[in-house]
This record gives C-alpha cells, sequence and structure tokens, in this order.
C-alpha cells in the first residue's frame, strides 16, 4: 500500500492511533523505550484496529470518540472494551511528559490539600489506588463537582461514564511495567507520581471542566 493509500483509509476508521508530543525513547530511564513500543505499538494499534473492526456498519461508526466511550457502555461487550481502551490509552500517553513530575501547579494544588490534606497525602493515595485495582485496570485523578477525587477502574472501564472529569491517568495493567518493573507496581506508581506526571495536562483538563 502507498503513503497516500495509507493516509486515505485512514481517513475512513472511526478510530486512530494518536501520534505522540514526545519520542518513544523520551521517558526513559523511567518507561523504556522497549516497553513503550509494545504498549503503544502494540496494544494500543491492536485496541485500534478492534475497534474499528466491530464498529463498521454498527450505529457508533464515525463518531467521536467520548461520544463512542460513553454510547458503547451501556451495552458493555467487546466494542466498549476496545473502545474505552483506546480513549484511556489517549489520556495515559498525555498524563506523562519528559519533564513531568514536581508538585502540582496553582489552581490544583489547592483543590488537593483541600481533598487529600496534603501533597505528600496526595501521591501516597495515588499509589494506594492503584494498588487497590486489583488485577488489570486503572487509576485516575478526577474532577468532579468541583472536587477531585482519586478512582480505580478495572479494565476498560473509565469513569467519563460515570460523569466525572478524568485529569490524569495510569495504566497499572502488567502490560504496563511488567518488562522494566516486573512485579513492582508500587515503585511504578511511585515512578510516575513522581517523576512522569504531566501537571500541566491535569490543569488544563481542570479549566476546561471549571472554566
Ligand atoms: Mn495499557
Amino acid at each position: 500500500m502507498t503513503n497516500a493509500q495509507q493516509k486515505q483509509q485512514e481517513d475512513t476508521m472511526t478510530f486512530t492511533l494518536p501520534e505522540l508530543p514526545y519520542a518513544q525513547n523520551a521517558l526513559e530511564p523511567h518507561i523504556s523505550e522497549k516497553t513503550f513500543g509494545f504498549h503503544y505499538g502494540k496494544h494500543h494499534q491492536a485496541y485500534v484496529n478492534k475497534a474499528n473492526e466491530l464498529v463498521k456498519g454498527g450505529p457508533l461508526e464515525g463518531a467521536a470518540l467520548e461520544k463512542a466511550v460513553v454510547e458503547s457502555h451501556k451495552q458493555g461487550g467487546a466494542l466498549f472494551n476496545n473502545i474505552g481502551q483506546i480513549y484511556n490509552h489517549n489520556l495515559f500517553w498525555l498524563s506523562m511528559s519528559p519533564n513531568g513530575g514536581g508538585e502540582a501547579p496553582a489552581p490544583l494544588l489547592e483543590k488537593i490539600n483541600e481533598a487529600f490534606g496534603s501533597f505528600d497525602a496526595f501521591k501516597e493515595a495515588f499509589v494506594a489506588g492503584g494498588m487497590g485495582q486489583f488485577g488489570s485496570g486503572w487509576v485516575w485523578l478526577v474532577a468532579h463537582e468541583g472536587k477531585l477525587e482519586i478512582v480505580k477502574t478495572a479494565n476498560a472501564e473509565t469513569p467519563l461514564t460515570d460523569g466525572k472529569t478524568p485529569l490524569l491517568v495510569c495504566d497499572v495493567w502488567e502490560h504496563a511495567y511488567y518488562l522494566d518493573y516486573q512485579n513492582r507496581r508500587a515503585d511504578f506508581l511511585k515512578v510516575f507520581i513522581e517523576k512522569l506526571v504531566n501537571w500541566q495536562f491535569a490543569v488544563e483538563n481542570w479549566n476546561k471542566a471549571n472554566g
């Protein structure tokens, strides 16, 4: 297939793999290029491919991603599982930055202190949230009615379908960390919240929900 043919095929697909704002080795040493390549290029791509296959000819063909998440969730099953995973991974890549970590900026720091008592207490609660998700899933910082909450979800579930606004998310499926951290999920979560988290992205999401 020529590049032009490939481009034309992608243009007619409901879902596409998003371009990344950084290189696949940019999060090293915290996330290796190998982990990133498998996770983005194989796992995330597979959810995109499967969702496109399943959505074809149905009422959600051509739908915007967030609408497709909410609508497919009403039925559940394989279509939702694949669409939910596209949405969750899109947010996960943007929840990290090569210059990530540090303390949350205004106005989130104030909201974090209000909800969790202190920034350190928030970080502990986030790691505990990810550790408390038995099996595959996600741990989120969300905004709900002007307040912050930590939410964990199983498999492809997302707080979007509960009417909550995701600010940032960490993937705690084993494929997210096993090559780099093996069974040490807590170490991965600590690195995520200390070194990788993109607070600017969380602030943008907060401002969109509360602006
Ligand atoms: Mn994943």
